[in-house]
């Protein structure tokens, strides 16, 4: 029996109701954001929720299982400034085409 449900929206299928046990939840060790992930039932898209920190508790104790590894908090960050354009995302493909590894160049310099 489910103790408890949420509704949560899904870009693709709008409103959807889940039980809370299909929630992963966790707290950034960084800035003290919260954020949970599911699936969607109905896409199996996966969506990320950032919630208020002070509720994580009450969902673990309602069956949402704790993040075993750091969920992407980056997500829950306010976007500041103009959308990614699709020049740049071009861009950037036509770049890492060149050169994948650049990070690799920094590591070891
Ligand atoms: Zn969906």
């Amino acid at each position: 029996m489910e103790r408890g449900l949420v509704e949560v929206s899904c870009p693709g299928c709008g409103p959807i109701v889940v039980g809370v046990s299909a929630m992963t939840c966790g707290i950034s060790d960084a800035d003290g954001a919260a954020l949970c992930q599911l699936e969607c039932p109905e896409c199996r898209h996966l969506l990320h929720r950032p919630i208020d920190p002070n509720l994580v508790a009450a969902l673990l104790l309602f069956g949402a299982r704790r993040a075993g590894r750091p969920l992407p908090f980056e997500l829950a960050e306010p976007h500041r400034g103009a959308a990614v354009t699709w020049d740049e995302v071009l861009d950037l493909h036509i770049e890492l085409e060149r050169d994948c590894c650049p990070h690799e160049r920094l590591l070891h310099a």
